[in-house]
């Protein structure tokens, strides 16, 4: 995937979010996707933040300075695991 600016990031994931997402997710998931994009990293949690084994939005349990500094990798709510 190209790199994206922040604005970028931003204007993909606010597109992919079919059933919305509030200003603050919106926020946690592109300061998620930035902190993988600037290292090189996959990124496990999808990009708009919701969990593929119970639909929840987890980026809700998140605050936005951990999404900023931390891989998300698991749910916080059914506790799956996102990697592999
Ligand atoms: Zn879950």
């Amino acid at each position: 995937m190209a790199e994206l600016t922040r604005e970028e990031a931003r204007e993909m994931i606010e597109k992919l979010a079919y059933f919305g997402i509030s200003e603050e997710n919106l926020e946690k998931a592109v300061a998620q996707y930035m902190y993988c994009q600037k290292r090189g990293i996959e990124q496990f949690v999808g990009v708009v933040g919701y969990c593929w084994h119970c639909d929840k939005q987890v980026y809700e349990e998140w605050d936005l300075e951990s999404a900023a500094s931390t891989l998300v990798t698991g749910c916080p709510y059914c506790h799956r695991s996102f990697i592999g």
